[in-house]
């Protein structure tokens, strides 16, 4: 299977024949010269669109691929006899014209999804259209060596997929782990807070549940699925951010392709370093984003110990005009603001998308956020930039993992439709 980042695959002098937005923004099909290019380039167009929008009708995959009417008649009639996609009449004429049948993935094909943290592993099953079927999460007990995590998601799985209402083809399995995950093998290179060093749990996984995976960073795979399926949606040009007990992650996408760099590292705003910093990070530099807008800063100026993530909106406003609350609020902002003006000079975003403890902090206060921001910036950089919370929640990772995955498989649907229909006999 080749790499499954958003990279744009276009050859080298050759224009896509669509614009680089296709719908949820992200993906750029690969696009050669020759007829299987354009059969592979079209198929790939139609079914991540119907992948990220499920219900489009015909008529809408004509404005949104830029294909004209006939090709994508023929190449939604090939994805439906490969069984990937199926059409449903529309129940009603609205008097004005022929309606358009609506498109939806087909409802049976789906990746694994697996999210070991230190305190519990939750695992998902997702289908095509980013639907959730399924999730199990379970404690560790403090137990995070990568055999007894891989042990854990043996038995989480079978569990899963027994509990399931319908039968699912399961094609592969994409995995997000909270620390550096070299991307072309799947090495966990360093995740500090599970004290995992060059764990290759690519291949542990893989051999474990007999499926081809794909490991990345937690919050790279929050990016895409917050670009693809949540807050940014459709969006082009994106930072996402995410503050949680083990830091702030974060991840871009630039025109329509994500940010990876040489190794999958690119995106660790966490670790860039802010202005008056003086704390000591686990990165061994001092003053880094991370630890100067931190949630445990937040709970001790809350006087809590541990707040659940759902729970941060609630402890914060229940806490509201007590000064060390107040004082601690408008350090954090203060920063974070600085670091979104950065981050907006840096990849002229049209939105910065905020998860987790972020999200509590821009929904407390929205406009002191937007116009810290504003003041701390370059200003055409800031100018009409979008602050907003992230929308997937609890279910980012699981989401986000399923969506690197299945990268590859949207990129040559006849592939996917292959093995589909061998998993499908196989049943
Ligand atoms: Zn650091």
């Amino acid at each position: 299977m080749t790499d499954a980042e958003l990279a744009p695959t276009t050859a080298p002098g050759v224009m896509p024949a669509t614009p680089a937005a296709l719908p949820g923004g992200v993906l750029v099909p690969g696009h050669g010269s020759g007829p299987e290019d354009t059969r592979r380039h079209n198929l790939s167009a139609i079914l991540t669109a119907v992948h990220h929008r499920p219900g489009v009708t015909r008529a809408e995959l004509t404005r949104l691929t830029g294909l004209n009417r006939s090709t994508v008649l023929k190449v939604v009639a090939e994805l439906v006899e490969g069984e990937l996609v199926h059409e449903v009449s529309p129940s009603e004429h609205t008097g004005r014209g022929r309606p358009s049948a609506h498109v939806y993935p087909a409802r049976d094909v789906a990746a694994l999804a697996v999210y070991p943290d230190l305190d519990a592993v939750t695992v998902g099953v997702i289908g095509l259209g980013g639907s959730l079927l399924g999730r199990l999460r379970r404690s560790t007990g403090g137990h995070a060596r990568p055999d007894e995590i891989i042990a854990l998601v043996g038995e989480l799985v079978s569990e899963l997929l027994a509990s399931l209402q319908e039968p699912v083809v399961i094609v592969g399995a994409g995995c997000a782990v909270p620390g550096l995950v070299r991307a072309a093998d799947g090495v966990v290179v360093d995740a500090p807070h599970m004290d995992w060093h060059d764990v290759p749990f690519g291949a542990m996984l893989s051999e474990a549940l007999g499926l081809p995976v794909q490991v990345r960073n937690d919050a790279r795979v929050a990016t895409v699925a917050e670009a693809v399926f949540g807050a940014g949606r459709g969006i082009a040009d994106l930072v996402y951010l995410n503050g949680s007990y083990s830091g702030i992650g974060g991840g871009a996408i630039s025109s329509g392709a994500t940010l990876r760099g040489r190794d999958g590292y690119g995106g660790e705003f966490g670790h860039t370093r802010v202005d008056g910093g003086r704390e000591h990070c686990h990165c061994g530099r001092t003053g880094c984003l991370e630890t100067e807008v931190n949630l445990r800063r937040l709970m001790a100026a809350l006087g809590k110990d541990e707040v659940d993530l759902p729970d941060l909106d609630k402890e914060i406003a229940d806490a509201r005009g007590r000064p060390e609350v107040e004082a601690e609020l408008d350090r954090q902002i203060g920063i974070l603001a600085g670091a979104i003006g950065d981050l907006a000079s840096i990849f002229n975003p049209s939105v910065v998308v905020l998860g987790g403890a972020l999200g509590s902090l821009v929904a407390a206060e929205p406009e002191r956020v937007a116009a810290a921001v504003a003041a701390d910036s370059f200003a055409p950089m800031s100018g009409g930039l979008q602050i907003v919370r992230a929308a997937l929640g609890s279910r980012v990772h699981l989401v986000g993992a399923a969506e690197v995955f299945m990268l590859a498989y949207l990129r040559d649907p006849a592939q996917l439709a292959e093995r589909v229909a061998a998993l499908r006999r196989a049943a």
